[in-house]
């Protein structure tokens, strides 16, 4: 080869390698509420219509066996935030499970959240959506800009938390129910801007906002954390969408989320963002099943929200970057909420922390095709206690509880193993025939317990404040 042609040809590698360092993609994580496993077209559901999210997956990657890192709403998100299992920030509680809206407790301000890490190498970011990480109106520190977020847009807690005193005691014993037996505060930053909250029109006004979110910020790398108030209950759909699933209103309310993502990804083609952008849909846990039918499906998993059995943690898990995501990919490897911590976080060239055990691993691998990703253990708790753990294709149930409606745990010695891969649905106990699976799996729960340093739970508060409320 020519001298000069060398010289141009390192000249253009290093100057694409420049631009490929500059261009950091944009990242969107959609966080659905109490979404089940079995709640998309696209995993099998037989009348919810979701063809938007069906056309996500066949762009895109999807995962069938993705974890969220708790059972429910709070200590989910803690982990999808910091890159860590919930005992470590003190984001859960065995018996007051969630922030209530008396709470006083938030994410502590000593936890590294990802909008922080990535603030730091120049990304706007922003909030649309159920936050419940902290009641700001109770105690300042519990705002999203105190966490990294530039901009913040929706409710500080699930949207059955305060009641007004007409309210249904269950959300789905009243088919007309009406928005404003919920008391929801709608915030935009700091400012109030309705309560309550139509929350006919949540869906629609986050969408909006999210539009509005990515058009603004287009020029520069912006993170979007886009997590729903649904299908949460209790459950509302805008006119467009009311009345008109086959599933009924928990079908409405799932096919009005679908359109919302496609309304996402739309924009982002428009935009031109499309190559330059990585989205990625989930649910913060499993189907709220004590709802009968306002609350969603696991398929053929077992049990929902609140337990650790497979329907409480594995959720519908999304992966979207035409160009850098193999068009209509299945991967198999386990991946959890944690992962998008440590994964986004190296995809803007951010370090992640390294004077804290993070849980979190970078995904990079699974996502673009070119390795797989090494995991011991994957660990099940509720509230603050393990009650199983998962290592390769084996799981061990130490701890058995319905997510609801069961006041103490089954204890299980030899604890309960089912084998995954054959037995998804957790029916059949083979602890008999795999101790060395046992053995492996316990040595992976003794290795975990040696490198943790449980926080004081932040959701203690809330026992104090409803005990003295009563
Ligand atoms: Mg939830």
């Amino acid at each position: 080869m020519k001298p000069l042609r060398l010289i141009c040809l390192l000249l253009t590698g290093s100057l694409a390698l420049v631009g490929a360092r500059a261009a950091v993609p944009n990242l969107i994580i959609i966080y659905a509420d109490d979404l089940g496993y079995g709640d998309l077209g696209c995993y099998g559901h037989p009348t919810i219509r979701t063809p938007n999210l069906d056309r996500m997956a066949a762009e895109g990657m999807r995962f069938t066996e993705f974890y969220s890192a708790a059972e429910v709403c709070t200590p989910s998100r803690a982990a999808l935030l910091t890159g860590r299992y919930p005992i470590r920030s003190g984001m859960c509680h065995d018996q007051f499970r969630v922030l209530r809206a008396v709470s006083t407790g938030h994410l502590p301000l000593e936890e590294v959240t990802l909008p922080e890490l990535l603030k730091s190498r120049g990304y706007t970011t922003g909030i649309i959506g159920k936050w419940h990480l902290g009641v700001w109106s109770n105690t300042p520190n519990g705002h999203p800009q105190k966490h990294g977020f530039d901009f913040n847009f929706g409710l500080p807690h699930s949207n059955d938390m305060n009641p007004t005193p007409v309210a249904p005691k269950r959300a789905n014993a009243r088919p007309d129910q009406r928005a404003e037996w919920w008391n929801a505060p709608l915030y935009r930053n700091h400012e109030l801007v309705e309560q309550p909250a139509d929350q006919t029109k949540l869906t629609q006004r986050y969408t909006e906002e999210a539009v509005k979110f990515i058009r603004s910020n287009k020029a520069a790398p912006f993170f979007l954390y886009f997590p729903h108030t649904f299908p949460h209950t209790p459950l509302f759909a805008s006119r467009n969408f009311a009345g008109k699933s086959p599933r009924g209103l928990y079908g409405d309310v799932v096919e009005e989320l679908d359109a919302s993502v496609g309304r996402i990804l739309e924009t982002l083609r428009q935009e031109k963002l499309a190559d330059n952008t990585l989205v990625f849909f989930s649910s913060d846990n499993g189907p709220w099943l004590i709802m009968n039918q306002q609350g969603g499906s696991a398929g053929l998993l077992r049990e929902g929200k609140g337990s650790t059995w497979e329907g409480g943690m594995r959720v519908p898990g999304i992966a979207w970057w035409p160009g850098r995501i193999q068009p209509g990919s299945v991967q198999r490897t386990l991946a959890c909420t944690m992962d998008l911590f440590t994964t986004y976080a190296q995809l803007a060239g951010a370090s992640v922390p390294t004077d804290r055990a993070i849980d979190g691993r970078d995904i990079r691998p699974l996502l673009f095709g070119s390795g797989n990703v090494e995991r011991e253990g994957y660990f099940y708790y509720r509230g603050s206690t393990l009650y199983a753990a998962r290592s390769g294709d084996f799981k061990a149930h130490y701890l058995t509880q319905a997510g609801y409606g069961q006041p103490k745990p089954d204890t299980h010695q030899p604890p309960l193993l089912f084998n995954l891969r054959i037995d998804p649905g957790e029916t059949h106990n083979v602890a008999a025939d795999h101790p060395a699976e046992l053995a492996r799996i316990a040595q992976a729960v003794e290795k975990h317990r040696a490198n943790l340093q449980p926080a004081k739970s932040q959701l203690v508060d809330a026992v104090a404040a409803a005990t003295k409320k009563k």
